[in-house]
């Protein structure tokens, strides 16, 4: 029995017949770049998500890239952000000259600790991003009162949450910009990379337009420098095809995640993911918090069954920071996350066979 962490064939093969018909078309009409089927991704995304203005681009780095840009946050700014999620978040900030101060997360769900948010807060402080990790909204009510108060952009860096909600609310819509990946590995991937950013602005929505043909409008003319970041023709209509499936998808990975919550959440030594009840998570990943997570791993990987260390050191503690100040110590429960979590396969296709040997491997180790 093998469990790889994704199975991008078995989620493939039933698509590739539409897949390769939509590919078809763009080579028939040769039109790579910001073709009609981008166009056609960007209203059906915005209709999907309830959110006015949707704006292809080149990667989900670019659209966090491009967000802040568009809210005009550079030199001097301060950016409230969470240290444990992909590097993009943090390095998006800091390739706008602004500066990612990183607060503590909640142990339970892994997103950003609303109660140590204020403190955090200088008159530099421009916005506030939150990520939605592995598929759970951050505590938008905490997050957007604050914002108000202070008066603070959010930028919802929505990579791994597209289709989650909060008090059945999609995510992306209770930010100034959200923004999302189509990397391969993302619940819903192209054959390579895009991505996109959600706003219910006008003027936000004009200026990221602007921003990813490299600030030109008219063309030739600069108000900004922005981004060669449009997203190709082929990537659209793969993810045309694929966004009808999403919602299938999503409810595939929460029925698995309720079969490993049923095995695995009476077992002493780990601790299953906590969904909080404002929260329905889309599964981007399922993570545990693990006693002797690396000899877990070891165990694991030794019977054929992937699994993943998300992310096994804080941004606040890398190299690329250290003129930041951060210190081992800064940030205790990212940093102990760090070293106890672990994410096993969740993908919808998994076989119950599948699902059974992962839960039983895991059973064994612990007993
Ligand atoms: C994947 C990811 C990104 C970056 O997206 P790319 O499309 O790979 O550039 C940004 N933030 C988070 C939280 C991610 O998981």
């Amino acid at each position: 029995m093998k469990v790889p962490m994704l199975d991008l064939h078995a989620q493939y093969e039933p698509l590739m017949p539409k897949i390769r018909e939509a590919l078809d078309r763009v080579l028939a009409d040769h039109h790579y770049i910001m073709g009609p089927q981008v166009k056609e991704l960007e209203d059906k995304m915005a209709a999907y998500l309830g959110i006015k203005h949707a704006i292809a681009c080149a990667s989900g780095t670019d659209a966090l890239v491009l967000a802040i840009k568009a809210l005009e946050i550079g030199d001097g700014d301060e950016v409230i952000t969470t240290p444990f999620t992909f590097f993009a978040t943090a390095s998006s900030i800091w390739r706008n000259h602004a500066k990612p101060v990183f607060v503590d997360i909640d142990p339970l769900t892994f997103n950003l600790d609303p109660s140590k948010i204020e403190a955090a807060i200088t008159p530099k402080t421009k916005a506030i991003m939150p990520v939605h990790l592995f598929g759970q909204c951050a505590d938008m009510d905490a997050i957007m009162a604050i914002a108000n108060k202070h008066n603070l952009y959010v930028i919802e860096d929505n990579a791994q949450g597209i289709g989650s909600t909060w008090n059945g609310e999609m995510s992306c819509s209770f930010g100034d910009i959200g923004t999302l990946s189509f990397f391969p590995s993302k619940n819903l991937g192209a054959m390579g990379d895009a991505g996109m950013c959600l706003t219910n602005n006008d003027e936000f929505a004009a200026r990221l337009k602007q921003l990813r043909v490299h600030g030109e409008n008219p063309k030739y003319y600069h108000k900004w420098v922005g981004l060669n970041s449009r997203l190709d023709t082929l990537q659209a209509a793969v993810l045309n095809v694929k966004l009808d499936a999403l919602e299938y998808w999503s409810k595939g990975r929460r029925a698995n995640a309720e079969y490993y919550n049923s095995r695995l959440k009476n077992i002493t030594g780990i601790r299953v993911p906590h969904i909080d009840n404002r929260a329905v998570s889309i599964y981007n990943q399922y993570t545990l918090v693990c006693e002797k997570r690396d000899e877990l791993m070891a165990h694991l990987q030794a019977k054929n069954i992937g699994c993943a260390i998300y992310y096994p050191l804080p941004l606040h503690l890398q190299e690329c920071f250290s003129e930041l100040g951060y210190k081992k110590g800064s940030l205790k429960v990212a940093e102990e996350m760090g070293n106890k979590v672990l994410s096993i396969p969740i993908y919808p296709e998994l076989t119950d066979e599948q699902k059974k040997y992962v839960c039983d491997s895991i059973v064994e180790f612990y007993h």
